[in-house]
């Protein structure tokens, strides 16, 4: 398997180094040179797997000869072993033909560790293997920075260093990336905001000789092995439901529009997925663009979904792309014109998008009712990031043959004031973070200087 750029000006790649690159030289994202198809037999048969043995059967038609489908597996049971429920993404009815998938069953309760687990496990297969290291360096505001800290700690080949802002993470936050133990991993506290964390990783980025002498590398979710690994679950939740022979549907909080463009992926495989929401917090730029056409940027606003608190949504480029017939063109002349603050989506590309994705927003207010709504009649407590895509999926019509599943993204302990206020309800949180504010700390605050960021990078690295 082959991938090539978004933009069409960077060399194809095979898996492994488009695993390595993340984001493609010409600016633009990777993806497949074509979409393997699953027959509808191949489909059914997933019925009953285990998790893992779904992971491996899709990621193997998309790996090439980099690994093979045992491999993966071993892989996947890796990273998935901590999981807290034997099936990994438990399906669980809040109403009729209405299904909440939880996703936040993993370590750090977020649906970030399901793929961030597993990117892990591959680069330090693949960076192993070629008797090499990287250093990764990531910026965060929540929950990327936890997953991949979690994810990564322990590991030979790779050392992660995650910018936050200093005292702008809420204490939950901080302690899941500031406890763990691993000696190569590290929490840096800057002095300043998130903007500040990724211009500054920005710019590590672009000074070559520092990339090439830390062998850089970064695991946003515009890594195409992030958005393989979550094509996963739409797989086992639909095959649960009835796919191949029962269409379903599903409601996606987004944000960078990673994990529905796994769904959207899934679809092209062959799973029959009727329609993919995109459901946005009143950060809502993609549900604007596709009421009316145009993408326009305007300021963040802070919401309870901080995780969805998001302008430019960069995987929205991958959907771009498929909907121009995947020219680069149209799509290098769009994000040019972004530049400027907006485009306007040519009429035959929005009506590509409307093929297969419906929108819908939704407001504080409706979040925290959503959320109340809920608990109020089926005792079952949701995060505002999930009550965002419930609240979607209620408003937005639809067939109500079809089953409906909303992406429960985020564990209501992670945003357990938000949830407490909603519903007067408090969150339990789950047995293996019960002790996270008595564990011990360890991060380093550094100041908002590039300079000095990267001499305690390069002093607290592993040599490569
Ligand atoms: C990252 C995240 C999202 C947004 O996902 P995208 O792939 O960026 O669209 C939504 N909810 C939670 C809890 C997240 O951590």
């Amino acid at each position: 398997m082959r991938y090539i750029s978004t933009r069409g000006a960077a060399p194809e790649l095979d898996f492994e180094e488009a695993l390595l690159a993340g984001l493609a030289r010409d600016g633009g994202l990777y993806l497949p040179t074509l979409w393997p198809k699953l027959s509808e037999a191949e489909i059914a048969a997933f019925a009953g797997r285990p998790y893992e043995e779904v992971a491996a059967a899709v990621a193997a038609r998309f790996t090439g000869d980099a690994f093979s489908e045992t491999e993966l597996l071993e892989l996947a049971r890796a990273s998935y072993a901590d999981f807290r429920h034997p099936s990994r993404a438990p399906l669980i009815e809040i109403a009729p033909n209405f299904f909440v998938l939880e996703l936040h069953r993993g370590p750090t309760l977020a649906f970030k560790d399901f793929a961030m687990r597993f990117v892990a496990r591959l680069f330090e297969a693949v960076l192993t293997r070629r008797g090499q290291r990287a250093t990764i360096v990531g910026a965060t505001s929540g929950d990327t920075g936890s997953a991949a800290i979690d994810a990564f700690q322990g590991l030979s080949a790779v050392d992660v260093f995650i910018l936050y802002p200093d005292g702008r993470v809420s204490d939950f936050q901080r302690r899941q990336m500031t406890t763990p133990t691993g000696e190569n991993v590290h929490a840096l506290a800057i002095e300043g905001s998130f903007d500040d964390c990724q211009a500054a990783v920005k710019a590590m980025f672009n000074d070559f000789a520092f990339r090439d002498r830390m062998k850089l590398a970064a695991v946003n979710s515009i890594n195409w092995a992030r958005v393989l690994a979550q094509t996963v679950y739409y797989f086992t939740a639909a095959v649960s439901l009835g796919a191949p022979a029962r269409k379903v549907s599903f409601s996606v909080p987004t944000g960078n529009f990673g994990d529905i463009f796994a769904g959207w992926a899934a679809k092209q495989m062959g799973l029959p997925i009727e329609r993919l929401l995109i459901a946005t917090n009143e950060n809502d730029i993609l549900h604007r663009c596709m009421a009316t056409g145009r993408y326009e940027v305007s300021g963040v606003k802070q919401t309870t979904s901080p995780s969805m608190d998001i302008q430019v949504s960069s995987n929205f480029e991958r959907a771009l792309f498929e909907a121009f017939g995947r020219d680069p063109a149209p799509v290098v002349a769009l994000m040019d014109e972004l530049k400027g603050g907006a485009f306007d989506l040519p009429e035959q590309a929005r009506a590509a998008l409307a093929n297969d994705f419906d929108s819908a927003r939704a407001s504080e207010a409706e979040v925290a009712a959503t959320i109340k709504r809920v608990w109020d009649e089926a005792a079952y407590l949701l995060d505002p990031h999930t009550a965002v895509g419930v609240h979607a999926a209620t408003v937005v019509a639809r067939d109500s043959a079809t089953p409906i599943v909303a992406l429960a993204c985020a564990h209501p302990a992670k945003f357990g004031a938000a949830v407490q206020a909603a519903s007067g309800q408090v969150p339990e949180v789950p047995g293996h973070l019960a002790d996270l504010l008595r564990r011990a700390e360890r991060f380093t605050q550094l100041p908002n200087e590039l300079s000095v960021i990267q001499s305690h990078i390069e002093q607290s690295a592993r040599p490569v």
